[in-house]
């Protein structure tokens, strides 16, 4: 075998080389097929080889595929920025856009530095983000995240950002029960305001259903009403990082939705184009906008491929493929029936702890015992088994043992069938037999 130039995710690691895909399924160049059950980083959410996307990336790219943002505007750019305000709740009417969540987020947090300097107050500029939480890889975007294993190596680049608990009741921070905790990880949002002082904080930042580092964590009803009232009280902007849970992933256009909040800033990726090209977005509202128009009349950020006519196409033909199939209604649908059927799945097996999500974000989180909840390092050994089985799920824990447990995101394509979805369980069943034999003495 030739050798490779390509630098790898693991370097000494052996990955089955791609083919081709279509629909839910994915096949490599020795025609093992696999379902692709977490669309690969929660992102194909329309499924792989769709026609519509193909013709619309052939149709701009007969037209023109770059203008530098700063010289021309375009059609497409201007369609999506228009089609993103109609479909998301409230006043997020403006899109600026980048090329990946981790740029999407990174933005959001210049947005609110700036508007607070648009406004004369130049001492807000820390963002609040939650103990367990990905923004991105970015050190801005990691300087905001709280996962351990991803932040270790650069914390002496990092700003150091403080945190709040995660509202993670499987493994609650205060060792209490919902609602008799009278959301004590909401408060404690407050507390540390207080203690750092409201004049020195831009905004708070948070994935409405953690993904990457905590495998669907779910928080409880009143949660975020809390949130936005003590970030209001507090004159802190909240940022929903929905780069997971956005564009119809937890059966909402955004999963802050399902707690019916407002949020001021948006950071979208992954499915806005589905992986056909990169491309992201940060949602800015009228109020975020309002003292930016009336001041600078510019956002002092922006890259060479910000808003390119190719990738903005790709993002509408998908935005209104989801429309036109209704796929946010749908990945509710299959999303119950997921969840339905993984948890029948979870008693058959000693090892699974929790099964937690909405939509299509689907959380399995392992133990080493059901009553004690004690965590166990599986989730790698599962993914190796699941793929032998021909079906891809995703690793997600914050990398610090015995605050996160190991857990895997199970997210397909939001077009997946019932009849898929019965074949992703069988698979992933043959994995969990797997497991289960290796962990037996
Ligand atoms: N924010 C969230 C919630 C994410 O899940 C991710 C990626 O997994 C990012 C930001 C970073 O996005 P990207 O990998 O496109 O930079």
């Amino acid at each position: 075998m030739k050798r490779s130039h390509l630098i790898k995710p693991v370097l000494d690691a052996v990955y089955p080389t791609i083919d081709y895909g279509k629909g839910v399924y994915l096949y490599d160049k020795d025609k093992k097929e696999y379902i692709d059950g977490s669309s690969g980083a929660v992102t194909a959410s329309i499924g792989h080889g769709v026609p519509e996307i193909i013709k619309a990336i052939n149709d701009q790219a007969n037209k023109v595929s770059f203008v530098y943002r700063s010289q021309f505007t375009s059609e497409p750019a201007e369609a999506l920025a228009r089609k993103l305000s109609e479909m998301t709740p409230g006043d997020l009417n403006w899109s600026f856009f980048v090329n990946s969540g981790s740029e999407a987020t990174e933005t959001a947090m210049k947005i609110a530095i700036q508007y607070w300097q648009e406004r004369g107050i130049f001492t807000k500029t820390k963002v609040l983000s939650r103990f367990i939480s990905y923004h991105g890889i970015t050190l801005g975007a990691l300087s905001m995240s709280g996962h351990v294993g991803r932040r270790e190596r650069f914390i002496p680049l990092l700003e150091d950002f403080p945190t709040v608990s995660a509202p993670y009741c499987y493994r609650c921070p205060f060792n209490l029960t919902y609602p008799s905790c009278k959301l004590l990880c909401a408060s404690e949002l407050e507390r540390v305001i207080k203690r750092l002082g409201k004049q020195t904080i831009a905004a708070f930042i948070a994935e409405p259903i953690i993904g990457a580092a905590g495998g669907a964590i779910v928080p409880p009803d009143d949660y975020y009403t809390e949130i936005k009232k003590i970030c209001d009280r507090n004159d802190i902007l909240f940022i929903a990082d929905e780069v997971m849970t956005g564009i119809g992933r937890t059966g909402k256009m955004l999963a802050i939705e399902h707690w019916n909040v407002q949020p001021d800033l948006v950071a979208l990726g992954k499915g806005m184009t589905a992986g056909y090209t990169p491309m992201a977005a940060t949602l800015v509202s009228e109020r975020v906008m309002d003292p930016i128009l009336k001041g600078s009349k510019m956002i002092m950020s922006g890259h060479t491929y910000s808003a390119n006519p190719q990738s903005a196409a790709v993002s509408l033909a998908v935005l209104e493929y989801i429309e036109k199939n209704q796929l946010v209604d749908r990945g509710k649908m299959m999303g119950n029936y997921l969840i339905h059927k993984l948890s029948t799945l979870a008693n058959e097996f000693a090892f699974i702890g929790d099964v937690r999500g909405k939509g299509l974000l689907v959380g399995i989180e392992f133990v080493y015992d059901k009553e004690l909840r004690t965590p166990i390092k599986l989730a790698n050994l599962v993914i190796q088994k699941a793929m032998e089985n021909g079906l891809l799920v995703y690793p997600s824990s914050a990398g610090e043992e015995g605050i996160t447990g190991d857990a895997i995101l199970i997210s397909p394509p939001l077009v997946i069938t019932k009849e898929e979805v019965d074949e992703l369980v069988i698979r992933l069943k043959k994995a969990f037999i797997k497991v289960d034999e290796q962990l037996r003495p």
